[in-house]
């Protein structure tokens, strides 16, 4: 089968490539570039105007399968990925029960190859039942199909285990994430600031993130295991990261969109649904955050997709952190570069190049390679509502909301798995 796309601009910055014209598809490759192609027996579209980019990669999802299939499923979680425009997303083990053992692991892998949306690779749990006591088995995992470990929603507290972890990691060549919120210091809901004491709501610290990113970065500078920081919010942590990467520590970090563009006020407009972990925090930090991006000291974007019912997200005392993100990823991004912030070809590296390099998954525009492409309109406005959502939950402060940005057509392995149009 021959896919032919027409007149569309092609990107691809790792590999020098910005053309307005025609890609080629057949049996699932790239087979041709060029201003002009013409073939015969081709389904053929026209993307005058938009956008040909890498597909995009998603280091941070919570697909809630198992265990929570009320919340997201495989399913529902792969069909917002490729509506997003992403075809690799890791997911995470804070499922139940948890992915701390191959067998759920392969569950996974099982499950989303029968879905056949796009790849869904299982970050396995650093230790068993994601309790910090214990390692799980890192081998068996990484056998099974993870490429990362991590513990995420809870952080790993214990030093000596953190250590052992990196060790062990960095001979398996597994990527050791973090979710860095020292847990002493982080028992409240939204950021210490304005907010919480104009509300009298409990909060957490930035010191509880800065803490443990410095201990994660101290301890992958002595083990040169790789250590990943997760949902990166406080402006210390972003000086600390730049400290240990100009050190030579392969340390490597992801922010969210949403800790990009909200800072604390967003939980006065948007309540529990702009409660997150770690929560949005001061424009200061946000500042920080933009320019760790533009100087490299952050590697790449991640949604932390978290679906969570109506009711888990009642109040903001009450409510579970997180908001989903896959479908809205992209017009978030696009807003930075109409900011001037970042340029295409940098949101390509964020959204695509730099998260496909940190989980060893291959990414880019070249004739031969699998065709993992997304297809956008970076002008067309959309609205994320009733009929436009595919996630089982609707918790985002961005719900009925204009965006500005759509994904037209998401291809993986040169099967058309998303197309707006139909
Ligand atoms: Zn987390």
């Amino acid at each position: 089968m021959r896919i032919l796309i027409k007149g569309g601009r092609i990107l691809d910055p790792s590999q020098n490539l910005d053309l307005v014209g025609d890609l080629l598809i057949e049996d699932g490759k790239i087979a041709g570039i060029d201003k002009r192609i013409e073939v015969s027996y081709a389904k053929v579209f026209d993307a005058n105007g938009l956008l040909i980019c890498p597909s995009f990669v998603d280091m941070h999802v919570h697909l809630r399968d198992p265990g929570q299939t009320y919340k997201e499923d495989i399913e529902s979680g792969s069909k917002c990925a490729v509506a997003g425009g992403f075809t690799t997303i890791l997911c995470m083990p804070n499922t139940k029960p948890p992915i701390d053992s191959p067998e759920v692991a392969e569950y996974v892998i099982r499950k989303s190859k029968e879905v056949g949306l796009c790849q869904v690779l299982p970050a396995g749990a650093i230790t068993k039942g994601r309790r910090g006591k214990e390692l799980t088995d890192f081998y068996a995992l990484k056998k099974a199909g993870c490429p990362a470990l991590t513990d995420d929603g809870s952080p790993l507290m214990d030093s000596g285990l953190m250590e052992r972890a990196l060790r062990l990691a960095k001979q398996l060549d597994l990527l050791v994430m973090n979710h860095c919120e020292d847990d002493n210091l982080s028992k409240g809901h939204i950021n210490e600031g304005y907010v919480s004491s104009l509300l009298g709501i409990a909060y957490r610290s930035p010191s509880a993130e800065d803490i443990l990113v410095a201990r994660d970065c101290i301890l992958s500078y002595y083990t040169k295991g790789r250590i990943h920081i997760q949902h990166l919010s406080s402006k210390l942590s972003v000086d600390i990261i730049r400290f240990f990467k100009e050190k030579g520590a392969p340390v490597s970090c992801e922010v969210n969109p949403y800790h990009l563009l909200f800072d604390e006020l967003e939980l006065l407009e948007s309540g529990a649904n702009a409660k997150v972990n770690p929560p949005l925090r001061k424009e200061e930090d946000k500042q920080a955050l933009l320019e760790g991006i533009k100087d490299g000291t952050i590697d790449c974007i991640a949604t932390d997709h978290a679906p969570h019912t109506k009711r888990e997200k009642a109040s903001l005392e009450s409510a579970m952190p997180g908001m989903i993100g896959l479908q809205t990823a992209l017009p978030m991004c696009l807003e930075l570069v109409r900011r001037g912030i970042i340029s295409l070809e940098k949101l390509v590296y964020l959204l695509s190049l730099n998260s496909a390099r940190l989980l060893g998954v291959e990414r880019g525009i070249k004739v031969g390679k699998p065709a993992n492409l997304v297809v956008f309109d970076p002008e067309r406005e959309w609205i994320l509502d009733e009929k436009t959502n595919l996630s089982k939950s609707q918790n985002t402060p961005l719900w009925g909301k204009v965006l500005k940005g759509m994904v037209v057509m998401t291809f993986w392995e040169g099967k058309m798995v998303y197309n707006a149009v139909s």
